[in-house]
């Protein structure tokens, strides 16, 4: 007997951790920028796996690259070389502009092996004292879920009830130069930002604020590590987030959109100067950068290199923001977007973020809220012009309801 989504939502009740609270739809299948629930329901997906599927689901240049790779060989660990990791190395290499990787597979890790390398490179090559590194952060940051990376997140739901806390980092506001400028000293190994705050509510910082950060970090001599793992990979009209002040970082973190939607892939990506203060037996993971993962990696590379998806964000980013600009006083109070990312603040009069991703879902469209009452639209890049203002119209007649 087949079980419904209410069997099935029940069912994981029990047997599941319950730190997530997804919204009550059961999804089965799906392609491009649809989704098909176990009843056969359809759904725009306006989220896409939090900017994991850019490029739509199950895309079908992806999917031949990870069908073609299954049939080769799929894990090595870094015991052995493989024959994929060269080239997405240096694919991934020119798309970031850097000259080193470091293969992860999520984004935290990322994060995490970013640090370590600022943390070394501070020790190895700035000559700080043993054990004194700090790293400077933004508030409102999001960088994932380690124990290390909630230790400099300042939110308490997120934080609480886990320490102790890695000390060895500052918190100064985001897009205040001046109070980053004041946190940097002797011991900072690195300044970590993301170019813009995806979980926060897609805060965009002023124009400059990047240009300042790489003034500032290369003025005092740290590195500037930009968490690119949400904004990055086309989802803000450029390639990287970082592009649209012409900023090239010390150290580029990737992941999400790296893996097409299918495998788990990150990265660090760092001038050789940096990357280079790793040697054998210091970091590592078992899956980190293995065949499957290179193969969709450069087949993800690929697909940027033509350009085509940050054009589309680009463009397709103006009819968004269109038709936000539409709905201001009529349930939105404020929005913010690059590319075809949007921060959309709902009027808490008019329910939570929650209630209205809710009501959203009964009407086909698939969004998350992310603090309050503000929901995040991403949709695949992938997404038409018709769907997009589909999903508009849909946002629009949901909040004239309320
Ligand atoms: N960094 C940023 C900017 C993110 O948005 C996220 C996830 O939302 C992460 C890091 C963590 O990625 P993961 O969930 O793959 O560990």
């Amino acid at each position: 007997t087949r079980r419904t989504s209410d069997d099935l939502i029940q069912a994981e009740a029990p047997v599941l951790a319950h730190n997530y609270h997804p919204l009550p739809v059961v999804i089965a299948r799906a392609e491009g920028v649809w989704v098909e629930d176990v009843e056969g329901r359809r759904y725009l997906d306006m989220l896409a796996g939090y900017s994991a599927l850019n490029f739509g689901h199950r895309h079908p240049a992806l999917i031949e690259a990870a069908h073609r790779q299954l049939d080769q060989l799929t894990l090595t660990s870094r015991a052995f070389h493989h024959n994929r990791l060269a080239a997405f190395a240096e694919d991934l290499a020119e798309l970031t502009g850097q000259d080193m990787v470091l293969p992860m597979n999520t984004g935290a890790e990322a994060v995490e092996s970013g640090i370590k390398v600022a943390r070394k490179w501070a020790y190895d090559v700035k000559g700080v004292p043993a054990d004194r590194a700090t790293v400077v952060v933004a508030s409102g940051n999001f960088h994932g879920r380690t124990t290390t990376i909630i230790s400099f997140s300042d939110d308490e739901e997120a934080r609480a009830g886990f320490g102790p806390y890695t000390p060895g980092f500052r918190t100064v506001p985001y897009n205040d130069l001046a109070a980053l400028e004041a946190a940097i000293d002797d011991t900072t190994a690195a300044v970590l930002i993301e170019p813009i705050q995806g979980e926060a509510g897609v805060l965009i910082p002023d124009d400059g604020y990047l240009a300042g950060v790489r003034e500032l970090t290369t003025r005092t001599g740290c590195l500037f590590i930009a968490d690119e793992i949400q904004s990055g990979l086309g989802r803000t009209g450029t390639t990287l987030a970082v592009d649209h002040e012409n900023v090239v970082p010390d150290v580029v973190l990737l992941g999400k959109a790296l893996g097409g939607g299918i495998v788990p892939v990150s990265a660090v990506a760092a001038r050789r100067d940096v990357m280079s203060v790793l040697g054998p037996g210091q970091h590592g993971s078992t899956f980190g950068g293995n065949p499957l993962a290179a193969a969709v990696g450069s087949a993800v590379v690929d697909l940027l290199a033509t350009g085509e998806f940050q054009s589309r964000a680009a463009e397709l980013g103006k009819v968004l923001h269109a038709g936000l600009a539409d709905l201001l006083g009529h349930g939105v109070t404020d929005f913010r977007t690059r590319g075809l990312w949007a921060g959309v603040d709902i009027d808490p009069a008019l329910g939570t973020g929650r209630t209205i991703s809710e009501h959203l879902m009964d009407q086909g469209i698939l969004v998350k809220d992310t603090h309050g009452s503000t929901i995040r639209l991403a949709p695949p890049l992938t997404i038409t012009e018709d769907e997009l203002t589909t999903a508009l119209a849909t946002l629009k007649r949901v909040l004239h309801k309320l």
